[in-house]
């Protein structure tokens, strides 16, 4: 892989290029294919045609296609990683998803019934997520995947995942789940009300009400249960719980983070909602440090974290789908001022975690349960309490720049 400099500065390049084209289109007052876009997506052809993509399918794909300046535009856009975690969570599990997400229960009931017992996968998980995705299919994107995929191979974003990403388009399209034109997604290409990308959509998306086409723009059982499939596939463990929050001892031994519930709860653990705790392993998780609310998570959730690679997200699915159902939501408060790291902060983290000799598995600001623990082993040595959550104090701490 090449440093991430050189793929930035190659990026900005392609940008700059791309904005002269697009500048070029207007100026002639009639939009049309940009010279040198024309070429990469002929050159699309024989990999194409290799996936077995006929010639209709691949013109009809790219017939009158333009770069969507838009979706240049989205991928200089920082994710919003400093958010305070209640301030994220207020936002992505908000009342109007939960009670959607209660109110789609009640209409979908035997659909829903149906594809708990074939897929074995927690219905409200399934509903939270199609919640926090599109709003139940009320905001899919509005973004042309085609189009969109095409713009970021050609603008040099990440371009060979683009560019596979493309070609899997184009098997969707000659699948012909929908037509060409309702074949829309999001600016960065996942599709339809459950948001799957292209690949995804080929390897985990059901035609669950058996018209013979795997839609999940219009049809909300194919939805629920392509959804339910990503996450069986992913490993989703049947009637395991996703986790609970907790309170902890005094004296509590924060460079503990990894056990079964019973040890759990043989070390003074116990659930914010006194209920008994559930079965299985489960890792103590602080979002926001010792000062914030504490959760136990087990296997469910890092199959939640499949959908979207965030800790937060997951979380945020767990709330909707526990509100829906009418339990209570996060007891503990969440701290003042709490100031989460930004994506500079956290790649400048996991840069400096690996030069110090810890093992890094992402150097894009996703911190993992894995870094939390070497995050716990840092603080330790820094007098800090081993809780596993960065701040910026920390990163001081360690010298990360
Ligand atoms: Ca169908």
């Amino acid at each position: 892989m090449a440093p991430q400099a050189d793929r930035f500065s190659r990026f900005l390049l392609g940008l700059a290029l791309f904005m002269a084209l697009c500048a070029q289109a207007t100026a002639q007052d009639k939009p049309r294919v940009p010279e040198s876009f024309a070429p990469l997506i002929a050159a699309l052809w024989p990999d194409a045609q290799a996936r077995g993509i006929s010639r209709k399918t691949f013109d009809l794909a790219f017939a009158g296609l333009t770069p969507d300046a838009r979706v240049a535009a989205l991928t200089v856009r920082q994710p919003e990683y400093g958010a305070p975690v209640a301030d994220y969570l207020a936002r992505i599990a908000s009342q109007a998803r939960i009670e959607g997400a209660a109110r789609k229960a009640r209409e979908w009931k035997p659909t829903l019934d149906a594809i708990e017992k074939q897929y074995g996968v927690d219905r409200w998980i399934v509903l939270a997520l199609w919640g926090i995705e599109t709003s139940f299919g009320a905001n899919s994107g509005g973004f042309d995947v085609i189009r969109s995929l095409a713009t970021l191979m050609a603008i040099g974003y990440r371009s060979d995942y683009f560019r596979d990403e493309l070609l899997a388009a184009l098997q969707v399209l000659q699948q012909r789940p929908v037509a060409r034109e309702k074949m829309i997604g999001s600016w960065a290409g996942a599709m339809g009300q459950p948001q799957f990308m292209p690949s995804n959509f080929l390897n985990l998306a059901v035609d669950f009400d058996r018209d013979g086409r795997k839609d999940i723009w219009s049809s909300a059982p194919d939805v629920l249960a392509s959804i339910a499939n990503f996450l069986k596939h992913w490993g989703w463990k049947t009637g395991v719980a996703w986790g609970c929050e907790v309170i902890l001892p005094q004296g509590f031994d924060y460079t503990r983070s990894r056990a079964s519930y019973a040890e759990w709860t043989a070390l003074g653990l116990t659930r914010a909602d006194g209920e008994p705790m559930p079965e299985g392993n489960a890792i103590l998780f602080f979002p926001s440090g010792v000062r914030g609310p504490a959760f136990l998570v087990g296997e469910n959730f890092e199959v939640i974290k499949r959908y979207n690679n965030s800790d937060v997200f997951a979380l945020a699915a767990t709330q909707i789908a526990d509100r829906a159902q009418g339990r209570g939501g996060i007891r503990s408060a969440w701290p003042a001022n709490d100031r989460q790291l930004s994506r500079d902060e956290r790649v400048a983290l996991q840069k400096r975690m690996k030069e110090l000799g810890h093992p890094v598995n992402d150097f894009e600001g996703r911190i993992d349960f894995d870094l939390r623990d070497e995050v716990r082993l840092e603080q330790a040595k820094h007098g800090m309490v081993p809780d596993g959550h960065p701040t910026r104090e920390f990163l001081e701490r360690i010298g990360a720049r």
